[in-house]
C-alpha cells in the first residue's frame, strides 16, 4: 500500500509478502509507471480514480489508485493511495479452478510475439486445435495505459469436438447401412431383371460352336439387353460372311498355290528341256546330241554292232530364207525334221545342231551299208517339193554318212568325219550321199584352205575366163560361146569350177566374181565381134542365183553394159532352174526388166530339177539348155532320147532355142541335129578355150584341137 502526498512524496510504503519467490515492488517504479501519461496527476482532478494493470520488470500489478480527500470533501486534494498486488502463479492457479481450464500466463508480453499476435488481435481470436484432444485460445489484458499488459493461453480438452465427430460417425453408420439395404434391394431388382439375362447371354456365347456359323444367341424381353443381344447376333452374322468368304479365299488361294506349284514345276522341266532341245523343232540340240553319242559310244561294245551318224545339210536353205523370208524358212526346217523322223526308226536320235544342220544317230547298226539305206530314205523323203507360200519348193539336201565300230573314237571325230562325207555328197553336184574314207579329211582340210585363197584369188588376179564355143548345129557356124570362170591356184593349180563355185557362193565372193566375168565377157565379145565383123556373136554368162536375189541385179548388168558399150543382143545370161523355184514373182519381174534391156535368156542345165517345162513356160526364156546329162545317154538309154525328143517338141511350141549340152560324139551331135536341135556345146566341137585361143578360134572358125 503506498501513501502519497500532492507532490508525490511517499508518505507509506507498506507491504506483506503473499506472492513467494517475487521481491518487494518498487515504489519508485510503480509511481514512474503510472506517470508515464501524466494518469496520476489527472486522478482526482477530473478523473475519480484508477484501477488496473501495471507492467513492471518482475511481473504484472494489479494497482487500484484514488484520491485523498476530506471527508465533506472540501478543500484541496491531499494526496493518493494506492494498492497494489502481484499478479502470481497461485492467482492464475485460482483463475483456472474458477474458469475449470487450464490457463497458463504469458509474461513479459514484449518478447512473446505470439501473445501480441494473437492475444490483442480482438476482431479474430485466434483458437487452434493443437492435437485431436486439445484446443488452445489466447487472451490478453492492457495495462493501465491501454497498452498491452499480460497474456492468458487457456488449453481445453477438445470434447465437445469428440462429441461431434462421434456423431458424424455415427449418422455415417447410418447412411452406410441404408446404403447396403438400398443396395440389396437394388441387386435383387437388377438380378431378376439384368443379371440372369447377361449371364444367360454370356453363356450361350461362350458355348457358340466355332464350326457351326449358323449359331445365334437367344434373350426374351425388349430392352437394351435384347438389342444388345441382336446386336451380338449381328456380329455373329458378319463373322460368319467373313469365315465363309476367308474359307472360299483360302481355298482360292490353294488352288492358286498348287497351279503355281504345277507352273514352276512346268517351267523347271520347260527349261531343263530348252537347255537340251532346239526351240524351233524342238529336236535334241547339239548339247544333248553329244551326250547321246557319247552315251552310244560306251555301250558299244556289249552291243556288238557299230554306231552310225549321218550329217544333213539343205543345198539351197540360204537361198530359200533370204528370199521367202524367215518365216517360211522355219516352216521348210520344221518340215524338213518331220520328213527325216518319219524315215528313221524311234529309237535313233535326230537331232538340230543349229541353222539347216541336221544329224541322225543310229546307235545300234550292223555294217555301213544299213547305214547307208537309212540315208537313203532320208534323201528320198526330202526329194518331194514342200509347200511354202502356197507354192512347191524343193529343198534337196546333201548327206553324209560315217560308221564306226571302234569304241575307242570319240564322238567328235565322228560327227567330224559325217560332216566331211557331206561336203564330200555336195562338192559331187548336191542332192547326194556319200560314206566317209579318210581321204575325206585331207578334202575338207582343203576345203577350208580353198575359202581362204579364194577370197584373195580376185584381188591376186589368181581369176580368168574361158570361152566354150557355140556351134549352129546345121551349119556349124560359131554363134556364140559361154563364159566359164577358171582359177589358177598358186599352190594348187587349176581348181575346178565345182570345187570352188559353191565356195563362193557361201560365202558370197559370188557376186563380185561374176560381175568381173560379166564384165570381161562384154568386152571380149565387143572387141570380137567389131574385129571379126561378126556383130550376131552371142556371149553367153552364167549369172548365180545369189546375184539374181540381190535387188540391184538389172541395174548392174545394164551399168557392165553400159561401161562395156557391148550391144545387149550380143549377151546371153545363163539362168538355173532352182533358183526360179524360190520367189518366183520377184524372180519373174527381174528376168522381165532384163529383157526389157534386150538380153537374151537361157534357162540352164535344163532337166536335172523337177519342174516341168509348162511351169517354167511363165518366164521368158529364149532358149533352153538341156543338161549334159540326157546327151551323155543318147543311144545308151532310149528314154533319154525320149526325153530329149519331148524338150524339142514341146519348146518348139514353146517357141524356144534349144542347145545341146556336153556334146562329146558325133553320134550325139547327130541324134540332137536329127530331133531338131539348134546349137551344140561340147567337147565334140571346142574345150573351154583361154580367150586368146578363142580369138584365134574366130579366125579358123574350125574346130581347134586345144585342151583348157
Ligand atoms: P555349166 O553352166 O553347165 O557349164 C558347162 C559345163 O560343162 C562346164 O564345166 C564345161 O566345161 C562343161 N562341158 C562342156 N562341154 C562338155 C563335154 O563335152 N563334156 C563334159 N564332161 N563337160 C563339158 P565347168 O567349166 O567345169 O563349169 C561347171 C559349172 O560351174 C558350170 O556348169 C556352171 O554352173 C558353173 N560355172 C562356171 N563358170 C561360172 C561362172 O562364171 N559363174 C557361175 N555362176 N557359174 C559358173
Ligand atoms: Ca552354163
Ligand atoms: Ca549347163
Amino acid at each position: 500500500v503506498l501513501i502519497l502526498d500532492p507532490k508525490q512524496k511517499i508518505l507509506f510504503d507498506g507491504s506483506i509478502s503473499r506472492s513467494a519467490g517475487l521481491p518487494k515492488p518498487s515504489a519508485k517504479e510503480i509511481i514512474t509507471q503510472l506517470n508515464a501519461n501524466g494518469l496520476l496527476k489527472k486522478i482526482g482532478k477530473g478523473i475519480e480514480g484508477e484501477h488496473g494493470l501495471l507492467a513492471l520488470k518482475t511481473a504484472p500489478m494489479m494497482i487500484s489508485v484514488r484520491p485523498i480527500h476530506k471527508s465533506d470533501k472540501t478543500g484541496a486534494m491531499r494526496g493518493w493511495i494506492l494498492f497494489c498486488r502481484y499478479v502470481d502463479p497461485s492467482n492464475i492457479k485460482r483463475l483456472g479452478a474458477m474458469t475449470r481450464e487450464r490457463v497458463e500466463l504469458i509474461y513479459p508480453i514484449k518478447n512473446t510475439s505470439l501473445a501480441a499476435q494473437t492475444a490483442f488481435d480482438k476482431e479474430e481470436p485466434k483458437l487452434e486445435a493443437i492435437s485431436d484432444n486439445e484446443i488452445v485460445g489466447y487472451g490478453g489484458v492492457n495495462d493501465v495505459h491501454g497498452d498491452p499488459g499480460l497474456a492468458f493461453k487457456v488449453t481445453r480438452a477438445r470434447d465437445i469436438w469428440h462429441e461431434g465427430v462421434s456423431a458424424i460417425t455415427g449418422l455415417q453408420l447410418q447412411m452406410l447401412a441404408i446404403a447396403l439395404l438400398f443396395g440389396a434391394i437394388v441387386y435383387g431388382i437388377l438380378n431378376k431383371f439384368a443379371f440372369r439375362r447377361i449371364e444367360s447371354l454370356v453363356t450361350q456365347v461362350n458355348s457358340l460352336d466355332k464350326e457351326q456359323l449358323s449359331q445365334r444367341v437367344n434373350l426374351a424381353g425388349k430392352d437394351e439387353l435384347t438389342t444388345f443381344a441382336s446386336a451380338i447376333n449381328g456380329l455373329l452374322e458378319r463373322q460368319e460372311e467373313a469365315t465363309i468368304q476367308l474359307r472360299e479365299s483360302e481355298e482360292k488361294l490353294r488352288v492358286h498355290n498348287d497351279s503355281l506349284e504345277k507352273t514352276v514345276e512346268e517351267r523347271t522341266k520347260q527349261i531343263e528341256h530348252q537347255a537340251f532341245h532346239d526351240a524351233l523343232t524342238n529336236l535334241p540340240n547339239r548339247a544333248l546330241f553329244h551326250n547321246r553319242l557319247d552315251f552310244a559310244i560306251a555301250r558299244m561294245p556289249r552291243n556288238a554292232g557299230g554306231i552310225a551318224v549321218i550329217f544333213i545339210d539343205l543345198d539351197n536353205f540360204k537361198v530359200i530364207n533370204d528370199s521367202l523370208g524367215h518365216h517360211e524358212g522355219d516352216l521348210l526346217l520344221k518340215e524338213v525334221a518331220k520328213r527325216v523322223g518319219d524315215a528313221i526308226r524311234p529309237g535313233d536320235t535326230l537331232a538340230r545342231l543349229g541353222g539347216d544342220e541336221f544329224t541322225v544317230l543310229i546307235d545300234d547298226i550292223k555294217t555301213e551299208e544299213e547305214a547307208l539305206e537309212v540315208g537313203r530314205r532320208i534323201l528320198e523323203a526330202l526329194k518331194t517339193p514342200f509347200n511354202l507360200k502356197g507354192r512347191e519348193t524343193f529343198a534337196c539336201a546333201s548327206l553324209g554318212v560315217a560308221f564306226s565300230t571302234d569304241p575307242n573314237r570319240d564322238g567328235a571325230t565322228i560327227l567330224s568325219n559325217a560332216d566331211a562325207a557331206m561336203y564330200h555328197a555336195k562338192a559331187n553336184g548336191k542332192s547326194a550321199l556319200s560314206i566317209f574314207n579318210d581321204s575325206m579329211n585331207q578334202d575338207l582340210l582343203k576345203r577350208l584352205d580353198l575359202e581362204t585363197a579364194l577370197r584373195k584369188a580376185l584381188a591376186n588376179g589368181e581369176l580368168s575366163v574361158q570361152y566354150q564355143p557355140l556351134i549352129e548345129l546345121k551349119s556349124g557356124d560359131l554363134t556364140g560361146a559361154e563364159a566359164l570362170l577358171r582359177w589358177n591356184h598358186p599352190v594348187h593349180g587349176s581348181v575346178p569350177p565345182v570345187t570352188f563355185i559353191p565356195i563362193a557362193e557361201e560365202t558370197g565372193l559370188i557376186i563380185p566374181m561374176g560381175y568381173w566375168i560379166l564384165e570381161q565377157a562384154c568386152i571380149e565379145a565387143k572387141r570380137w565381134a567389131e574385129e571379126f565383123d561378126k556383130p550376131e556373136f552371142v556371149v553367153s554368162v552364167n549369172l548365180s542365183g545369189h546375184q539374181l536375189q540381190r535387188e540391184d541385179v538389172v541395174e548392174r548388168i545394164q551399168e557392165v553394159l553400159e561401161k562395156t558399150g557391148l550391144n545387149p543382143a550380143q549377151l546371153k545370161l545363163e539362168i538355173t532352174e532352182s533358183v526360179l523355184l524360190v520367189d518366183r514373182d520377184g524372180v519373174e519381174q527381174k528376168l522381165l526388166r532384163m529383157k526389157a534391156l534386150g538380153v537374151w535368156l537361157a534357162l540352164d542345165d535344163f532337166g536335172t530339177g523337177y519342174s516341168s517345162l509348162a511351169t517354167l513356160s511363165s518366164f521368158p526364156f529364149d532358149t533352153l539348155k538341156i543338161d549334159r546329162a540326157f546327151i551323155s545317154k543318147l543311144g545308151e538309154e532310149e528314154k533319154a532320147t525320149e526325153i530329149v525328143r519331148a524338150i524339142l517338141a514341146l519348146s518348139q511350141t514353146m517357141n524356144l532355142d534349144v542347145t545341146g549340152e556336153g556334146v562329146e560324139t558325133e553320134d550325139q551331135m547327130s541324134t540332137i541335129l536329127g530331133l531338131g536341135c539348134q546349137v551344140g556345146q561340147g567337147y565334140w566341137f571346142d574345150k573351154p578355150l583361154p580367150a586368146d585361143a578363142m580369138r584365134r578360134r574366130f579366125i579358123t572358125n574350125l574346130p581347134q584341137d586345144n585342151a583348157a
